[in-house]
């Protein structure tokens, strides 16, 4: 078997925060530009945290354009909605799938999401997750997702000293847009409806591969493990 990079997107794939990052992002606009609900005309799914609080800002007419700053407080206020929100949940099969292939020598995991690092580290630890992504790509950055993804390929090719064939490398995500990246870039794109959109929906975007959720687990690893 050769060697495959997996690169998971976050909320609605491996994870369902419940709404969390919206209400801390909500109570971070709150606290610093005194405005309630600030994201709550802004599609949040499948876009980087760069993106959706730039649209926040302008929407709310806000000139002011630290982001950096912005995401600081949107960190502090994650932490709290976490700790407040015992619904948060791991997705049918992620656990199963992450336990299964993290012993196996010839598969590789990285994160390619659209939350900021702070974020996605929390969301993550807050479930146990953490651990399975040493190396990712984050929504730090003015990118456009695809290009994300492909800083994502070239982080982890240095980090495991691999240079991962394109046929070998799978975008994993729950919105039309994880698709887009996978075709854009030549790899691989597997589409879970477990997210913001329905199995009908993400299917009329051809992936190559599509599941309702991962909960028959081995049918995605004997994907994965099928690639000679
Ligand atoms: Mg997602």
């Amino acid at each position: 078997m050769e060697k495959v990079l997996l690169i998971w997107d976050i909320d609605g794939t491996l994870i369902n925060s419940k709404g969390c990052g919206r209400r801390a992002m909500d109570k971070a606009f709150l606290k610093l530009y005194n405005i309630k609900d600030g994201f709550s005309r802004v599609n949040m799914a499948g876009r980087l945290d760069w993106q959706i609080v730039r649209d926040a800002l302008e929407i709310n007419n806000i000139k002011e354009d630290d982001i950096f700053s912005f995401l600081d407080n949107y960190g502090e206020s994650l932490k709290e909605e976490l700790i407040k929100n015992p619904l948060c949940e791991i997705l049918p099969g992620i656990n199963e799938i992450l336990v299964e292939t993290w012993e196996d020598q010839n598969i590789y995991h990285a994160l390619g999401t659209g939350n900021c690092e702070i974020g996605a580290r929390l969301k993550l630890s807050h479930l146990g997750l953490d651990r399975y992504f040493e190396v990712g790509g984050f929504g730090d950055e003015d990118l456009e997702r695809w290009e994300l993804i492909d800083k994502v390929i070239k982080k982890a090719s240095e980090y495991y000293n691999t240079n991962f064939k394109k046929e070998n490398i799978y975008v994993i995500g729950d919105t039309p847009l994880d698709i887009e990246c996978g075709k854009k870039l030549g790899v691989k794109s597997v589409a879970v409806a477990t997210g913001a959109y329905k199995y009908e929906e993400l299917q009329k975007h051809l992936p190559d591969f599509i599941f309702r959720n991962f909960a028959d687990f081995h049918d995605f690893i004997s994907i994965i493990k099928d690639i000679k």
